[in-house]
């Protein structure tokens, strides 16, 4: 049996559908798990005669058709689609909502990579920006009402946020800011990569776009390269479908089926990682090497309250700041075994990451900058004992505990 992505699968609970939404078993054969379509056309019965609708794999392909409904499905969106990259679907999106004049305001923290599409690339086109804190409210409405006027530029077309935020792990009031981005018709586009959708749905929070990296919690297993925007406004949908379709930045076949095979574990995933990284945050506080555990679900964190009510879980993504500076966070960083000093996060296995250096060396030097006494944890579905004795051990090599 399968669950059509329209109707029953929106009924029933986010396991079942991560499970079955877009993967109709095959027909002709009863392949319980649709085969991956490789082929980059499709015959045609006489000029224009299409058979299931499909013509050219640039446009569409069952195997990326099928990701999308279980991303739309997941997301509670109408549509969904898939690019080959997070920043490709940031891009496709971006030039689908703007034209050139038109200004951006995004987080000061925001993730470096898309701090550079948008500054460097689209800026390049004529797309301004300002970078602020969007946990102030107050300071997000004055920069949303300026637009690009101090540069000559025009009208504040999207608001962009990402909560959890990325590697300062900021919380922002996904509802409050959708309406101050909706009082001055902007639209409000979350970044939804920490969270995932199983711990958090910005569009029923009132955003208008999600966009994720699938790269990450969704495809899981850290061998795969993707991105995905989800709408439930079918005027959006229609220009994001024409620029996807237009520039064609889309995810292969086998590239969705991965995504697609990882995305069905999503919610046991997110379970474990939430539940690995409370138990590791709640055992680094304790550190004397520790300065600061910046970790939602703590109930020190600033922004606990509001995740409380926004989120299913707290994620697995830990940042921890060290007394003992730059020096201590580099020692550390190099010193795991279980953990692995690597890029990227949201895999099965943890991942320790020098932002400053690593993901983050982008905005080094900007208003964007991370500490240097920060590193950022992955924390992975491995045992918790042996992520906190790998931790431990690397911990006690530090100067500055007691
Ligand atoms: C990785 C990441 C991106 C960019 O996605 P890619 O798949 O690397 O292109 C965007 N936003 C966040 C929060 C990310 O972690």
């Amino acid at each position: 049996m399968s669950l059509p992505e329209s109707s029953s699968a929106k009924k029933t609970g986010f396991n079942t559908r991560a499970v079955h939404a877009g993967q109709a078993f095959e027909p002709r054969t009863g392949a319980v798990v649709p085969p991956v379509h490789f082929s980059s056309t499709y015959a045609q019965d006489g000029i224009g005669g299409l058979r299931a609708g499909y013509e050219y794999g640039r446009g569409t392909n069952p195997t990326r058709d099928a990701l999308q409904e279980q991303l739309a499905a997941l997301e509670g969106g109408t549509a969904a689609f898939s690019f080959s990259s997070g920043l490709a679907a940031e891009d496709s999106m971006i030039r689908a909502l703007t034209r050139p004049g038109d200004h951006i305001v995004l987080g000061n923290d925001a993730y470096g990579g898309t701090y550079r599409l948008i500054s460097r690339v689209l800026g390049e086109w004529g797309i301004g920006n300002t970078p602020v804190d969007m946990s102030d409210l107050d300071a997000v409405a004055k920069a949303v009402a300026a637009g690009g006027s101090a540069s000559g530029g025009g009208k504040t077309r999207l608001v962009w946020v990402e909560t959890p935020s990325n590697p300062m792990m900021k919380i922002t009031d996904i509802e409050a800011l959708a309406a101050v981005a909706h009082d001055a018709g902007a639209l409000l586009v979350v970044d939804n990569t920490f969270a995932s959708p199983y711990l958090q749905n910005p569009l029923a929070l009132g955003a208008d776009v999600v966009v994720h990296s699938t790269t990450k919690y969704i495809g899981g297993h850290s061998d795969v390269v993707g991105g995905a925007i989800v709408v439930n406004d079918p005027e959006l949908a229609e220009k994001i479908g024409f620029v996807q379709f237009a520039v064609g930045a889309v995810s292969g076949p086998m590239d969705a089926f991965l995504t697609t095979r990882g995305l069905k574990t999503l919610g046991v995933r997110m379970d474990r990682h939430s539940d690995n990284a409370q138990a590791v945050a709640e055992w680094l506080l304790e550190r004397p090497e520790v300065e600061a555990v910046l970790y939602p679900g703590l109930p020190s964190h600033p922004g606990h309250e509001l995740a409380r009510k926004q989120m299913k879980k707290f994620g697995g993504m830990i940042s921890v700041q060290f007394k003992g500076g730059e020096a201590a966070a580099r020692k550390v960083a190099e010193s795991t075994s279980v953990f692995t000093l690597a890029e990227s996060l949201g895999g099965i296995e943890s991942l320790m990451n020098y932002p400053s250096e690593m993901t983050h060396a982008s905005v080094k030097g900007t208003e964007l900058a991370v500490p240097v006494n920060l590193i950022r944890l992955s924390c992975g579905i491995e045992d918790v004992e042996d992520l906190i004795a790998d931790l431990d051990a690397a911990l006690s090599g530090l100067d500055g505990g007691s």
